[in-house]
Formats: C-alpha cells, sequence, structure tokens
C-alpha cells in the first residue's frame, strides 16, 4: 500500500457482502475522502500488523522520515533505546486486551535528531474478535516539548535566581554588620578578630583567604580564612606573590589552564578563583582570595560565568566595605599616635609620658621592682640657637631624639619632656642600672654632631638626673621632681654631667 492510497484490511469482505452497485459507490467514496483526508493531515496515522510491522503510513510520515519506504519495516527500530521497550509493552498489551492506550516516545533518527512522539493506539479485529491490525495516530509533539523544556530552563533558572537574591541579602545583612563592628574597633590589630568571625558566612560554599597588610614588615598576613585551608592559599604572602596586588586591581583565574595563577595559591585551583585588592585611598591595605567550589567547574559556560561574575560584583562589596573601615581605623590610629607623640622629634609627649610612668609606678608598686627615671637637659642650649640658628637646635633636638630612640631597650620608654628637656622611663631597673644607662646616655650626647649646611656642629653635652622607684619617689611626680632636682644638680655642679637624686625621707 503506497501513501494516498486508504487503509483497507477488510475491503474484500464488504465487496463480497454487500454485492450491489449503489453501496459498492458509496463505499469508494468514503475511500476517496479517507484518502483525501489521510493525504492532508499533519498527524501520522499507521497501520501495523500484530508483530509491529508497518503495512501502512500516511504520506505525513515523509516529513519525519523523509521518502523512504517503510512497509514491511520494524515500527519498534526508529524509536529510542531508552524508550523502546515500554512501547513494546504497550503495544503487546494492546494487541492482547484489544483496547488502545495513549503514550509518549521519541524517534531517534539516523541524523543523530529526536523527534517527540504522542500517539494512540487503536485495534482492528476479525469477525472471531481476534486482534488483526494495530492502528496508530501519532503526533509529533517536539517543539511543544522543546517549549515546556525552556519554560522549565527558565523557571529553574529563575528559581536559581531568587534564592541567589535572598542569599545576598543575607549576605548584605552579615556585612552591614560587620562594617557596624570595625568602625567600633580601636584598631587595625582589634579589627582582624571581627573579620574573622564574619568571614565564612560571607562567602558561603567557597574557601578563601582575607589578608592584611602588615605595614611594619610590608606582607600580607591572614587576618581570617574560610572553606578548605588548603584551598585558601598561603598564610602570609608578598605584594609579588598576586597578581591583585601587583597590578592594584581584580585578577580572575576562570580555571586552572589560566596562564596567570598567582603564587599564593598552594595547589592548583580546581575551580574558579578571584584576588581582590582591598584599596583604600589608593593605597594597598589588603587581599581578598575567593575559591570557589570544584563542582562550578562542571557547570555549563553561561552558568558558570554568571555565578563568577556574580561573585566577583560581591567581593568588590565586601573589599570596599572593609577598605572603609580599615582606612578609618588607620586614621584614627594616627590621630591618637599624634595625641602621644612630639611632632619634632617623633618621641613620646610629656603628657603620654606622665600616663605611663603612672601605670609603669603601680605595676612596679604591684610586683615589687623597682622603675628607673633619667632626666637629660641640653647644657646652654640658648646659646646654641643663638649662634647657629633655631633650624640647627630643632635639627640637634632630632638627631637627639633618634639617638635616644636607638639607644634604649625595647621595653623603655624615650619622651621629649620639654623643649630640650628628655626623659627615659626604665622599668625594672634599679639605680644602679639606671645609672649607668645614664651615663652612656650622657656619654652618647658628648658624641652628638649635626651637618647643618655643610657645616658639622659639635661639641653639645648635657646634664643628667637620675632617679628610680621606690627609693627617690613612690609616685609618678615624686620620681619626676626627685630626677629634675638631681639635673639641676648636675646644672649646679658645673653641668656635662650625672647626678643621682637623692634619698626620699618618706
Ligand atoms: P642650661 O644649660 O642651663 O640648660 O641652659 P639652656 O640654654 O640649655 O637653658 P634655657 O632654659 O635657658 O634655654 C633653653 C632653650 O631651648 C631656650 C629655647 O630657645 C630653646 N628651645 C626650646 N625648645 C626648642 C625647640 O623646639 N627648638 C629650638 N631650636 N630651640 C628650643
Ligand atoms: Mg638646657
Ligand atoms: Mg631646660
Amino acid at each position: 500500500m503506497t501513501p494516498g492510497q486508504p487503509p483497507d484490511p477488510a475491503s474484500h469482505r464488504h465487496a463480497d457482502s454487500v454485492g450491489n452497485g449503489a453501496a459498492l459507490e458509496i463505499l469508494a467514496a468514503n475511500a476517496r475522502t479517507l484518502g483525501m483526508v489521510l493525504d492532508n493531515m499533519s498527524d501520522l496515522v499507521a497501520m501495523l500488523d500484530t508483530e509491529g510491522r508497518r503495512l501502512y503510513n500516511s504520506p505525513s510520515y515523509r516529513a519525519v522520515f523523509g521518502d523512504r519506504d517503510l512497509a514491511g519495516t520494524d515500527s519498534f527500530l526508529e524509536i529510542h533505546p531508552e524508550d523502546r521497550e515500554r512501547v513494546r509493552r504497550v503495544f503487546r498489551e494492546t494487541v492482547a486486551s484489544g483496547v488502545g492506550q495513549r503514550t509518549q516516545y521519541r524517534f531517534l533518527l539516523a541524523d543523530g535528531s529526536i523527534r517527540y512522539i504522542e500517539s494512540q493506539g487503536d485495534v482492528i479485529k476479525d469477525a472471531g474478535g481476534k486482534v488483526t491490525h494495530v492502528v496508530v495516530v501519532a503526533r509529533d509533539i517536539t517543539e511543544r516539548k522543546l517549549f515546556e523544556r525552556t519554560l522549565e530552563e527558565s523557571n529553574k533558572q529563575l528559581v536559581a535566581t531568587v534564592q541567589l537574591l535572598e542569599q545576598r541579602h543575607r549576605q548584605n545583612l552579615i556585612l552591614g554588620k560587620l562594617g557596624d563592628l570595625m568602625q567600633m574597633c580601636k584598631s587595625v590589630e582589634e579589627s582582624r578578630g571581627v573579620v574573622a568571625q564574619y568571614a565564612d558566612e560571607l562567602f558561603p560554599g567557597t574557601s578563601g583567604n582575607l589578608y592584611l597588610r602588615n605595614f611594619a614588615n610590608e606582607l600580607f598576613e591572614t587576618a581570617a580564612s574560610w572553606g578548605e585551608a588548603a584551598l585558601a592559599g598561603d598564610p602570609v604572602i608578598g605584594k609579588d606573590d598576586c597578581w591583585a596586588l601587583r597590578r592594584g586591581q581584580m585578577h580572575v583565574i576562570e580555571d586552572a589552564r589560566s596562564k596567570l595563577v598567582c603564587q599564593h595559591l598552594m595547589v592548583p585551583p580546581a575551580g574558579p578563583c578571584l584576588c581582590a585588592p582591598i584599596l583604600g585611598n589608593g593605597e594597598l591595605l589588603g587581599l581578598l582570595h575567593v575559591q570557589l567550589g570544584a563542582e562550578e567547574a562542571h557547570l555549563p559556560g553561561p552558568v558558570r560565568l554568571r555565578r563568577l561574575e556574580s561573585q566577583q560584583v560581591w567581593a568588590l562589596t565586601v573589599a570596599e566595605q572593609i577598605a572603609l573601615a580599615l582606612v578609618n581605623l588607620r586614621l584614627r590610629e594616627s590621630l591618637s599616635a599624634q595625641a602621644v607623640r612630639d611632632s619634632l622629634t617623633g618621641l613620646y609627649n610629656r603628657r603620654y609620658l606622665e600616663q605611663v610612668l603612672e601605670r609603669e609606678v603601680l605595676r612596679a608598686a604591684r610586683n615589687g621592682r623597682p622603675v628607673g627615671v633619667i632626666m637629660l637637659d641640653l647644657d646652654h642650649f640658648k646659646n646654641f640657637n643663638d649662634s647657629h640658628g633655631h633650624e640647627a637646635g630643632d635639627m640637634l633636638l632630632r638627631v637627639l631624639g633618634d639617638y635616644l630612640v636607638t639607644h634604649v631597650r625595647a621595653e623603655d620608654i624615650a619622651c621629649r619632656y620639654g623643649g630640650e628637656e628628655f626623659v627615659v622611663i626604665l622599668p625594672e631597673a634599679s639605680p644602679a642600672m639606671s645609672r649607668s644607662r645614664a651615663e652612656e646616655l650622657w656619654k652618647g650626647v658628648q658624641g652628638l654632631h649635626i651637618n647643618f649646611h655643610g657645616e658639622l656642629l659639635r661639641g653639645v653635652t648635657a646634664s643628667v638626673g637620675v632617679a628610680a622607684f621606690p627609693g627617690h619617689g613612690r609616685t609618678a611626680g615624686e620620681l619626676l621632681g626627685a630626677a629634675d632636682a638631681a639635673m639641676y644638680a648636675a646644672k649646679r655642679r658645673g653641668r656635662d654631667c650625672v647626678e643621682i637624686a637623692e634619698q626620699s625621707k618618706s
């Protein structure tokens, strides 16, 4: 049977039994009408024998299988292997029960393309009620399926976006809290603890490190790390170890094949990662390193890129917030440093000295330990100023300041007490030790000189007074008074010498 000819498995039976012209004519007209319908319908109509072999296929089959002659072929062959057994079962049930079923399956065509099909079966029986043929009316629903797929996909994306937005909202709240807490810290050092507490909540599902710059050694040290430690990278890094630090801008590594992988990564990145510099007033203050999970690498390209972009934007936001807090903290630190430092020499000022001495005296009293105080006043400094000018005098004071800072122990505190008067506090130093330290400093001053506009100025001397807790005074005020009195005694003795305070009477 060829397309255009309607199927008529029982035509001989009808012709025999009717046997008159009018009836034959009606039958012929019906057959022509049926043929026309089949020729012009887009649905696929097939008649199969009870084994599933094709006896008839409507012309619409050409749209699926081309001009191939399908007669006698196995109708299950083109069905997708994953669907084939199920459809065969449906077919067998239909033949056995005589009741057609609606089912869906896929055709896998020779060119590898897939068509989605929905079909409804029906049976033709012989006079004895035995099923002889199965008629299948099917419809190509590929477009509908693809549309459903697209719809499903965009729905999934929508859900993912909503989840991402919710997560961002939570992260924003945490970031706000982190900013507030950092503002409340008294120093950058203290803020490290706060950052460490919140960092992992800011970047859920990732590994990473937050580095803060140590201005003393110019290294970037871990203030917080989260996720897998190995992925987070080296805990202490130099500026040259990271492309973001070198260039002062975000550096993104999409995968391990990337040419510019930073040295601070201890293992090659399994997934995408990024480094965001923390910049305040154009100065590098730290680095944020975030490594996304290895599973990100297996996501479809556009999804992966979108997620990476979103992480980049977030990392920038976090870096900016942290930078802002750090800039404020550093400003506060430098302001409070200014409040305790003398601007000419950089030594501690008198106010700070008095506070510290009080603290040291209390501590010494509690521990039963001594504290030494050395007061040093330049001799005839007025003359020095008068002879060489105020500028030269300032230079000498700075040189003396540098000398004191570099010649006292780490635990000693050197201060500029007033004009050309300096005080050194020596925690835990006995009177004898304080005296010998005073003599060293006094001798050192004799060697000081300045090169003022090409002229070497020297011959500087100082008068030095020494007092120690508890023998020369039991309070900061008494100690300073005793050291001052000893210094004046040295002046009276002819200057350029060291005097020890008198034993206090109390
Ligand atoms: P003595 O040996 O008795 O200490 O004599 P002196 O000249 O050092 O002491 P005096 O107290 O008479 O003078 C102190 C001088 O120190 C007066 C002042 O001009 C000078 N001086 C104080 N502060 C500064 C400063 O910051 N820079 C300069 N260049 N000179 C200062
Ligand atoms: Mg003086
Ligand atoms: Mg003086």
